[in-house]
């Protein structure tokens, strides 16, 4: 018999989700949510989820594609892990109601970039993300777990170093502490520290930043991978690689091809190589976007194909007045999924005894230094239900032997819970746009100095919900900017134009700051 635990679980993502799910029959599950329960990434997730199940394909080629999109920064035995495993949890998905797109009786698998084969699922066309997360939505709904949805997770609070709770901010504005015997980050990723994203605003790395807080070490944080085909309209919305896996090409202003001058694999080469290409060409071209063209689908699949395959994309094109079965569309690369976040062992320990982190915010090493698509929403499934299998099977005491130190080889982050910055940063666009310019697709040493000196003198004035996500961006950026500095050459999604080459000595890199203790009495 397991010792009954009290476990809050911070985002309603597909991670989120599914430890809520999973944990509810054994444990009193919490589940607090900054919006409504199904805003998330996951929730916009389109091309699908990467998985090994047909026939003509293995584990064994999944786990090389994985390897080598992360360009020998992956943990192995997360890699394996994760694509072993994924199978089972997709079977998973169907039982509880998620419909993969079928074609001949069998699940239909696209194509992404540095794949070796089809093997994306998707359900919906490309309305994946939205599939997976209202059916484990319902399934959260009906299960024994509290919702605490318009709720914003503020802060750890640590007692003798262990996670024993968490300051919300309730939806009329009140501070009050939850107390928990385990709480687990499921709260994604950080889009919102650029100026460009395809994140939605969710977005702003809260739980990062809670964690750094905490003590929490924030590995590889310098990996960012910028998505190379946005719309270039102000909401960026996001056009799927699986467009240019059905054979969509780019152009260039004039109309010509030119990602084949760059890489042999053209629009299907890596992403980051997909997006410098595209930066380069823009830069080229005085800034203006380049062009998308899937016309061509239109006559080789017949009329009806783009709209059948891609209805989120075409609904979303035509509403922004580009029909893109007659032309080319505008696109721009947005940073899309942070590599980054705090590290954890394979079933969602960190470093802070009491503390979990599964999916986009966690680092398992899956990705290393560059994320092969589709492999994301797979990572969240697959660890949160390691992370709910591990807490349904072992007991508390299990968190003492938790807090292995990895710090020989860190990046310390000294000034982050400084209190007495000189400067009030009022504007979160200006911090964005310094992120986008200074650490985005491209990066060097000179302009990354600037950055961090000005990062390190902002603070942000204001207890509202807005200035405190604001707060969280600097905390992440300051992380971001720490570690990209200190990496001295350039490695998947971190490339810098004063370093352009890989070096070998160079291995993970982990940011932490000093615990902050929160005031228990002050809530
Ligand atoms: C447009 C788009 C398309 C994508 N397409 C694909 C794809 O095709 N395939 C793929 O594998 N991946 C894709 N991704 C990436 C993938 O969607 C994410 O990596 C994955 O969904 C992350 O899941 P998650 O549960 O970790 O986080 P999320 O789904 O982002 O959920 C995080 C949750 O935490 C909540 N939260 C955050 N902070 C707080 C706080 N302080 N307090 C309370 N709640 C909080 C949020 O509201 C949200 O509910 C895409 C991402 C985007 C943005």
């Amino acid at each position: 018999v397991i010792a009954r635990q009290r476990i809050v679980v911070i985002g309603s993502g597909s991670a989120g989700l599914i430890a809520a799910l999973e944990l509810s029959e054994a444990h009193d599950v919490t589940l607090v949510t900054k919006l409504e329960l199904t805003e998330s990434n996951t929730r916009w997730a389109q091309g699908g989820i990467a998985v090994a199940m047909s026939s003509d394909d293995t584990v064994a080629e999944h786990i090389e594609d994985t390897l080598r999109a992360g360009a020998g920064l992956c943990n192995p035995e997360a890699v394996a892990v994760l694509c072993a495993e994924g199978p089972a949890r997709i079977r998973d998905l169907i039982r509880l109601g998620v419909g993969f797109d079928q074609q001949n009786g069998e699940l239909s698998r696209g194509l992404e970039a540095a794949h070796t084969r089809p093997r994306v699922l998707h359900a919906g066309g490309d309305a994946t993300g939205l599939s997976i997360e209202l059916a484990l939505a319902r399934a959260v709904r009906a299960a024994n777990v509290t919702l605490l949805e318009h709720t914003f997770a503020a802060d750890l609070v640590l007692e003798n170093n262990r996670v024993t709770g968490l300051i919300i901010i309730d939806p009329n504005g009140n501070r009050r502490q939850l107390s928990a015997d385990t709480v687990i980050l499921a709260s994604g990723g950080a889009g919102q520290l650029f100026l460009h994203t395809t994140n939605p605003s969710v977005a702003t790395g809260d739980g990062a930043a809670l964690a750094l807080r905490a003590g929490a070490e924030i590995a590889d944080a310098e990996f960012y991978q910028f998505h190379p085909t946005a719309l270039a309209t102000a909401d960026t919305f996001l056009i799927s690689e699986a467009v240019r896996g059905e054979g969509a090409v780019l152009l260039d202003r004039a109309g010509r091809r030119f990602m084949q001058a760059i890489d042999e694999r053209a629009e299907l080469a890596p992403r980051d190589v997909v997006a410098r290409g595209i930066a380069l060409q823009m830069a080229a071209q005085d800034g203006e976007p380049v062009l998308l063209d899937a016309t061509g689908l239109e006559r080789t699949h017949g009329a009806g194909f783009l709209a059948r395959r891609f209805p989120s994309i075409h609904a979303a094109c035509l509403e922004r007045g580009f029909d893109w079965t007659q032309q080319p569309i505008p696109v721009t690369p947005a940073a899309h999924y942070w590599m980054g976040g705090v590290r954890t062992d394979l079933v969602g320990r960190t470093s802070v005894p009491g503390l979990y982190a599964v999916g986009e915010v966690a680092c398992t090493g899956v990705h290393g230094a560059n994320r092969l698509a589709s492999n994301s929403l797979l990572e969240s499934l697959v660890f949160a239900h390691r992370c709910a299998t591990f807490l349904n099977s072992e007991d508390a005491s299990h968190f003492a032997e938790n807090a292995q130190d990895h710090r020989e080889k860190v990046l310390a982050l000294p000034d982050i819970t400084s209190v007495s910055m000189p400067k009030t940063l009022r504007d979160r666009t200006t911090l964005q746009t310094l992120l986008w310019n200074a650490a985005g697709i491209e990066r060097n040493g000179a302009s990354m100095r600037a950055a961090l000196e000005q990062l390190l003198q902002w603070q942000v004035e204001g207890t509202d919900i807005a200035s405190l996500e604001t707060a969280n961006l600097l905390t992440v950026a300051r992380a971001v900017v720490t570690a990209a500095l200190a990496r001295e050459e350039s490695r998947g999604a971190h490339f810098r134009n004063d370093f352009p080459t890989t070096s070998p000595a160079w291995q993970h890199s982990l940011v932490y700051a000093q615990p902050i203790a929160h005031e228990v009495a002050a809530c």
